[in-house]
């Protein structure tokens, strides 16, 4: 069986300049995939690649087995059977909720057509807001009727390019989770493209992170966070952060602190590693003889978010009970929870936990 879509070794070339370069990507029916990455690393243009937009340079794209871009061939957009819910909503503001939904339903009978709107309505939970116009309705509600406008033609994949960003914080991730459940429940396959790793961990089964325009790891979020492939990866998503600590005589890391104190049969005496420190590896612990110097903290409602000094220099950071107040200055006492460290080899750069 073919997947629903399936990205082989494309690129993407403006003039002499590679937007993307040999991205293979695969995603199953009903799964949703994110293209998350920062600004400019190519999420826009691989989507748009996908809808039909683009032409690609070379690989191809294929949506159920079927070839819809090649350089040589180019489906059109809408015979592509691709839906598309876009930043802003992308509502026509002259036309009522119902007759948005039913946009792109000409093909169907006057009666199929007002079946389907109703189905649609109803999946969206706006049934009530059928006769109102975009201006009357919500961010949220507006969002939900440019999902159901997309899924009404029944696409087959549809693709969401940063829906949520007009959208305010909390809002934003709320909506995606309440979204991810209405496209898996129905069997959607899906694209999400965004740059806020938030909105990615919510709503997608894999993610693909794109770095100038190549797939720096594509995999589940837990993956992501806890064992990235790289130095990019690991600074991108979550927070932390890279240490260096050095290789004893005796071939272990041990900077006297108790980070992290083991040995590699690759390790050499002298090397220096590269550790990733995520807040969640170090913990406070009262009573601890382990205490370091507050740097800066944040508050964050339910947490204190620190940074603390290390006696070599280098910061790392912690996460703490809010209660756990402790001024700018003062010592943090605290314990290392490192054995799912990830260590960076220079030789390699790739990552071991
Ligand atoms: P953002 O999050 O800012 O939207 P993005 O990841 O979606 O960024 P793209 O819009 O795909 O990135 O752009 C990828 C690269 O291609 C960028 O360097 C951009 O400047 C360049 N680019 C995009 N469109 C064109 C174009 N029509 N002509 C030339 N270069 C382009």
């Amino acid at each position: 069986m073919s997947s629903q879509l399936e990205l082989r070794q494309v690129s993407v070339h403006y003039g002499g300049f590679a937007a993307v370069s040999d991205v293979s990507l695969t995603l199953e029916r009903g799964q949703i995939g994110c293209l998350l990455g920062p600004s400019g690393c190519g999420k826009t243009t691989l989507l748009r690649a996908i809808a039909g937009f683009q032409a690609i340079s070379s690989g191809g794209i294929f949506l159920r087995g079927e070839a819809i871009s090649t350089p040589q061939r180019q489906l059109p957009p809408e015979q592509r059977k691709v839906g598309m819910v876009f930043q802003d909503f992308a509502l026509f503001p002259h036309l009522n909720v119902r007759h948005n939904i039913g946009f792109g339903l000409a093909h169907l009978s006057r009666a199929e057509r007002r079946r389907r709107v109703d189905e649609m309505l109803r999946l969206v939970a706006l049934g009530d807001c059928a006769g109102a116009w975009p201006h009357e309705l919500s961010g949220g509600q507006q969002q939900r009727v440019a999902l159901a406008r997309a899924l009404a033609p029944s696409p087959a994949i549809l693709l969401l390019d940063e829906p949520f960003s007009s959208l305010d914080s909390e809002l934003r991730t709320q909506l995606a989770a309440e979204v991810r459940e209405l496209l898996t429940r129905n069997g959607v396959t899906a694209i999400l493209v965004t740059h806020d790793q938030h909105e990615a961990f919510a709503m997608a089964d894999s993610i693909a992170l794109l770095q100038h325009g190549r797939v720096a790891q594509s995999d589940t979020p837990y993956n992501l966070y806890h064992n990235p492939g790289n130095e990019f990866v690991a600074e991108f998503i979550g927070q932390g952060s890279m240490i260096s600590v050095t290789v004893n005589a005796a071939g272990e890391l041990n900077d006297g602190l108790g980070i992290i104190d083991r040995g590699h049969p690759h390790w050499q005496p002298g090397e220096t590693l590269r550790l990733l420190v995520r807040p969640d590896d170090i913990e406070y612990e009262d009573g601890s003889e382990v205490q370091l110097k507050v740097v800066s903290k944040a508050f964050r409602g339910a947490s204190y978010f620190y940074e603390l000094l290390l006696p070599d220099g280098q910061h790392v950071p912690c996460l703490t009970p809010s209660h756990v107040d402790i001024p700018r200055g003062g010592l943090l006492p605290v314990r290392f929870n490192l054995q799912h460290v990830v260590v960076f080899e220079r030789s390699n750069g790739a990552g071991q936990t």
